[in-house]
């Protein structure tokens, strides 16, 4: 045993961002131009994502904020509904209340912990407007039912893709496809701009919304500022929010979009020693994502029901090894718990949810670590 100095030390960290030389580099440049708003550096790093998802994309503040926005520019407003699953960050839910619709929250498939299409079809009124599935951990489930339950019911699909960067779906890659889709690079997602989020859609008539709504609604804003101008002479015909990226953020996705292809691959290794040495170890479920197509933000497993997760996370900490829970569930937050059906399989399964580590400067060392402490927890 180690004492607890050390241990604080030798800590493997649940989750980190992986910044080096060139992310400083790039903000130091930023720095010394003296052009620190949104100006050309976002315009680069929106052309760098959008040839990445080969689609057009709106860079923004925040994933909740591009939530938030993709949400608003698709009509989303006052009094209408959005289903979503319990199990999310609460940037889900608060980014649908934000618009002034009532998030609904859906039980979930245990299997990937994402929506259950049958639990979120008896929750739809004519109050419904959108679904958001939540690529939770990196999978996505089966995301072409969720299009078809969309089209089915006449939905806007707002996808939560904030885990799933990178994520390849029957071929094609997450953004690539679909309605709205928005990511985060927050500081530990799989890539980063410090803080950050994008909005990806082919709508026309969406993405001149996003542009303008993230700045304040006034029109056409973003064109003059890639040129370092600014608008003294605008309309504005929506409420609009101080949502937009800055020079000093986009510098570092630049960067981080580079270093992006070893960034997966690393992340998709790390899951898949997990996945060989727990597969079969009968005390934990591990999800039922494919490691060769998921980039993983996240490693969680579910855990039987005899294992006590706390004591088990105590354990795992006072061995050096830092967990997480991914998520609590957002109905029985004091916000949003009002008029709200049981959720059987969400209230079964989040009490032993438990998310190990995983960020890029792990090593496979680490990872049998921590599943051979796991092995070795007594029931
Ligand atoms: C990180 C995250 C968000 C929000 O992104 P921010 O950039 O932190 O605002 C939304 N949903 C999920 C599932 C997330 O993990």
């Amino acid at each position: 045993m180690q004492n607890g100095h050390i241990m604080t030390n030798n800590m493997i960290k649940l989750s980190k961002s992986s910044i080096g030389e060139e992310e400083k580099k790039a903000v130091e440049n930023v720095l010394n131009k003296e052009y620190l708003g949104m100006g050309s550096e976002v315009e680069k790093f929106e052309n760098n994502l959008s040839e990445f998802f080969q689609r057009p994309c709106v860079c923004v503040s925040s994933g909740t904020a591009a939530l938030q926005l993709a949400m608003e520019a698709s009509g989303i407003a006052n009094g209408d509904e959005v289903l979503v699953q319990s199990i999310t960050y609460v940037a889900s839910f608060q980014a649908i209340s934000a618009t002034g619709a009532k998030p609904v929250a859906c039980d979930i498939n245990p299997k990937s912990i994402t929506i259950d299409l049958s639990d979120a079809g008896k929750r739809i009124t004519h109050k419904t407007k959108a679904i958001m599935p939540v690529h939770y951990s990196g999978g996505v489930g089966d995301l072409d039912e969720v299009y078809d339950f969309a089209k089915k019911y006449n939905l806007r699909v707002i996808e939560d893709a904030a885990h799933a960067f990178g994520t390849l779906y029957k071929g094609k890659r997450i953004g690539s496809f679909g309605d709205l889709v928005c990511f985060s690079f927050d500081g530990i997602k799989n890539i980063t701009s410090g803080e950050g989020g994008c909005v990806v859609t082919e709508n026309t008539e969406f993405l001149q919304k996003l542009k303008d709504t993230r700045l304040l609604g006034v029109e056409k804003d973003t064109d003059n500022r890639f040129l370092s101008k600014r608008s003294w002479q605008f309309d504005v015909k929506y409420q609009g929010w101080r949502y937009h990226m800055s020079n000093i953020m986009a510098a570092i996705g630049v960067e981080q979009l580079k270093k992006f292809p070893n960034f997966a691959k690393k992340r998709k290794q790390l899951a898949n020693i997990y996945n060989n040495e727990l597969k079969s170890f009968n005390s934990l479920t591990i999800l039922e994502n494919d490691y060769d197509y998921v980039v993983p933000h996240i490693y969680p497993v579910i855990l039987s029901q005899n294992i006590d997760r706390k004591l088990l996370q105590i354990y795992l900490r006072e061995n050096g090894v830092e967990t997480g829970i991914h998520y609590q569930p957002n109905h029985k937050l004091t916000y949003y718990k009002k008029n709200i059906r049981k959720l059987e399989v969400t209230e079964k399964i989040y009490s032993k949810l438990l998310t190990l580590p995983l960020h890029t400067e792990l090593a496979e060392k680490d990872i049998i670590k921590i599943t051979n402490l796991i092995k070795k927890f007594p029931e």
